[in-house]
């Protein structure tokens, strides 16, 4: 099939085969390329008009038990400098963040066993209850159904957590023996069930991907139906031994922006920071992509740069009020607005 056929196909709202998701992945023009990039920002502009959606990402630890090949984070980085927040750290950011006009919070880190159950629903109800009129993200890793289900209760609305790669071989490439890809499905779909607003996603240009389990991510999502997709270049970071192994691309993570905001329409999909990272106008091109979200550094300044999943990333040394100037004034520049509003799924 042409591949201007399979572009309609997305277009029209019905899903391609596997073999045609990686036919178009593979042998893309510059033409076809526009094509799919004027349909998924029109899409993005008929439910969000020209809104832009801001998380505060607040990096609460950056202790980690697991060892995932790709992640700066990961337990054997000997080198890694590891901190967490208090609870009167994270709530400071919220307060910080608040006043900027933030009213969705991303706690995210490493897993990091000093924030059990306890403590991390004292944290979160606290949260609920100073900031009502907020959403509350977690990105927290694995943590079982039980805890799922207790932040929940405690008053966390939303959850991320990135499957990686929908193909099991994959994933086994790019994580420990301890982890597979069906406790990460599974811990997915009990997250649906318990009712969060769900985020899955994955690295584009990870090692040993393919367009064949790039095709697998795609439809993953489209059976998924996740609220959220966070998908960015996979970016090595040097105390890994991924550490010699290439960035995804920029043009690829466009394409598979485009493709997920044509296949799944109302997703929250963000430019990320690694889209940022790999070019300087990456969350520009990102947004005019199809995507509708960007999340700015609510963390604390001086332990920035401690949370480094990759190398380089960008805004390490900026104060949160900087970022959210920054990326306002970026996205004016592209006729886009950045709104105050919780951005919650429809
Ligand atoms: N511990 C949490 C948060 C992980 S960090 C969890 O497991 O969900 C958030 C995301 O950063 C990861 O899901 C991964 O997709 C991404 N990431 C990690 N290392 C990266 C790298 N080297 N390049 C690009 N993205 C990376």
């Amino acid at each position: 099939m042409e591949n201007l056929t399979i572009i309609e196909k997305l277009k029209s709202g019905s899903v391609p085969e596997k073999q045609e998701l990686a036919q178009l992945l593979e042998t893309i023009t510059d033409s076809e390329r526009e094509a799919l990039k004027e349909a998924a920002q029109k899409k993005a502009q008929s439910i969000f008009s020209n809104k832009v959606y801001i998380r505060g990402l607040i990096e609460i630890s950056s202790y980690c038990k697991n060892d995932c090949l790709y992640c700066g984070l990961r337990r054997s980085n000997k080198n890694a400098v590891r901190y967490r927040l208090s609870k009167e750290q994270i709530l400071s950011c919220c307060e910080n963040g608040h006043r900027l006009g933030f009213r969705t919070f991303v706690l995210q880190g490493g897993e990091d066993a000093y924030y059990s159950d306890d403590v991390m629903c004292d944290i979160v109800s606290t949260i609920r209850q100073k900031y009502p009129d907020c959403a509350i993200t977690l990105s927290l890793g694995e943590r079982g159904y039980q805890s799922f289900k207790r932040l929940y209760d405690a008053g966390a609305d939303r959850y991320l957590l990135r499957h990686e790669t929908a193909n099991a071989l994959h994933y086994s490439k790019l994580h420990p023996k301890s982890m597979s890809l069906e406790t990460r499905k599974s811990s997915l779909f009990a997250l649906k069930e318990i009712g969060y607003q769900t985020g899955a996603g994955f690295m584009v240009g990870s090692p040993w991907q393919t367009y064949e389990t790039l095709a697998e991510d795609l439809l993953f999502i489209k059976e998924l139906q996740p609220q959220m997709c966070g998908i960015g270049p996979f970016i090595p970071h040097k105390d890994t031994p991924f550490f010699d192994k290439p960035s995804g691309t920029l043009k690829m993570t466009l394409v598979l922006l485009s493709i997920i905001r044509l296949l799944h329409p109302h997703v929250l999909l963000p430019a990320t920071t690694a889209l940022g990272t790999i070019h300087p106008k990456g969350r520009e091109l990102g947004i005019l992509h199809g995507a509708n979200v960007v999340m700015p550094n609510l963390s604390p300044a001086e332990h920035r740069k401690d949370y480094s999943l990759y190398d380089n990333k960008i805004c390490t040394g900026d104060e949160a009020a900087e970022c959210i100037r920054c990326l306002s004034g970026r996205m004016k520049l592209i006729g886009y607005e950045i709104v105050t509003d919780r951005g919650d799924y429809k």
